[in-house]
């Protein structure tokens, strides 16, 4: 123990929490102790994402919250958002240190000097520089784990920055992901989320090369024959990725659960092709369709971005009735803004700033009727429920396989452990009430 005391915040997604705890291993190897971010603490890091609406607001609301708690605290940011926009980062006020995509895996070599300056300093990179690996997982955290498998994109997308915060795509060693998945369930995590940026592009890169050396499915059968995992989930995957022959191994599988996110953006052709996705809406709909017929109850989430440069009234409808007759059960709804060095920020047909907050608002009523439906149709049937860590207002709540979410009173005794139950019934809050399927007996 140095008798010094590190927190951290994460923003955006699955892969930064990830992250954000293979971070806080190495600060733990150097004998730091991990506390709350509410609590006083001699080094603040926050891991940001540049996908967050209103990022750098964001950013320096937490940066404030860190110093009240301790304004002579050292504040060091990493992150998506850090390798973008580096020097933005510096300037605000009580930020010592930005490390960007190359150096935060490196955070604890930047120690030996936590005094504070007037000028945050700035150890940034380009990012074709990002072409190295490094694995990660969370632990601790969650009752969930995310693990993750590969990072970076290869692909185009005209309105992502994603390429330029993360770098190519390449992979983790399938040797180095079976271990990291064994050594997470020997640690009593019931769930491990699989995770990375395109993470159905898995395999690229993973000997230093742009070859596959293995591919999605392979990883999917390897991770599959894992002793002791109880339940593996697939996060989001693009569906030019997701194979028939993955589908159909999930369906057989009694690891990996019917649960599939997958991202569409638009249901209008045309906007696919001017986001320059690798896809049509006919391809989607194919995969959908295959999921359903050999898992008539998984769960599928879906993202679409609104207010992309060229959506029309009847474009944005096209969208609307695509996914209103589509077979989903809920959405993640994007509202585009433009991003710097981006393609899509310079294209004709900006969507005024209140009509993408209506059509968002449109979608996001067409996310809690797609929920429901699909949740009533779930009713009367028994599955394995996993109780989360927290008391919500004195309930718990948890996850069957197929993502129903699920609540109870608050019992210390359920957290972290898996339970057969029946769904009853839908509460006003859109949750499902259960009854234990056999005796409170985990399983
Ligand atoms: S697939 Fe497209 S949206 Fe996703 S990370 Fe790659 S470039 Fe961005």
């Amino acid at each position: 123990m140095n008798n010094k005391k590190v927190a951290f915040y994460t923003l955006g997604c699955k892969l930064n929490f990830s992250e954000t705890s293979t971070i806080a291993r190495s600060f733990r190897e150097e004998g730091f102790e991990r506390v709350e971010f509410t609590e006083e603490a001699d080094i603040y890091v926050i891991n940001t994402c540049s996908v967050t609406d209103n990022a750098d607001k964001r950013f320096k609301t937490i940066v404030k919250q860190a110093q009240k708690v301790n304004e002579d605290a050292f504040v060091i940011a990493v992150g998506c958002y850090a390798q973008l926009k580096p020097e933005e980062l510096a300037d605000v006020n009580g930020v010592d240190l930005v490390l960007g995509a190359t150096e935060k895996f490196k955070i604890t070599n930047y120690l030996n000097d936590l005094t504070k300056n007037d000028l945050g300093e700035v150890h940034s990179c380009e990012i074709d520089e990002a072409d190295f690996y490094v694995g990660a997982y969370s632990i601790g955290d969650r009752t969930r784990a995310f693990l993750k498998v590969q990072d970076g994109c290869d692909y185009k997308c005209t309105y992502c920055t994603i390429p330029l915060a993360r770098g190519i795509s390449r992979s983790d060693k399938l040797e180095n992901v079976l271990n990291n998945a064994a050594e997470i369930s020997a640690k009593g995590i019931k769930e491990i989320v699989l995770t990375g940026v395109n993470i159905g592009d898995y395999g690229k890169g993973e000997f230093g090369n742009k070859k596959h050396e293995h591919t999605f499915l392979d990883l999917v059968k390897a991770l599959d024959e894992v002793d002791g995992i109880e339940r593996l989930r697939i996060s989001s995957i693009e569906p030019n990725l997701l194979k028939n022959e993955t589908i159909d191994f999930v369906a057989e599988s009694n690891t990996f659960v019917p649960h599939f996110h997958i991202p569409l953006q638009s249901g209008s052709d045309d906007l696919l092709k001017l986001m320059k996705r690798r896809y049509m809406s006919g391809l989607y709909s194919d995969r959908v369709g295959q999921i359903k017929e050999v898992m008539p109850n998984a769960c599928i989430g879906v993202d679409v971005i609104v207010g992309f440069p060229g959506e029309t009234e009847e474009r944005f409808l096209e969208t609307y009735n695509y996914l209103n007759e589509l077979d989903i059960s809920y959405l993640h709804v994007f509202t585009y803004s433009e991003r710097d060095n981006t393609p899509a920020a310079d294209m004709e047909g900006v969507v005024p700033t209140k009509v993408r907050k209506k059509r968002s608002k449109m979608l996001r009523g067409l996310s809690a009727k797609k929920r429901r439906a699909f949740y009533e149709s779930q009713l009367g049937n028994t599955y394995t429920v996993l109780f989360e860590g927290e008391n919500k207002e004195g309930y718990i709540h948890g996850f069957t396989e197929n993502y129903v979410k699920v609540k109870a009173p608050w019992d210390p005794g359920l957290v972290n452990t898996l339970h057969q139950i029946e769904l009853t019934s839908i509460d006003e809050d859109g949750l499902v009430r259960f009854e234990f399927a056999s005796e409170k007996v985990a399983v």
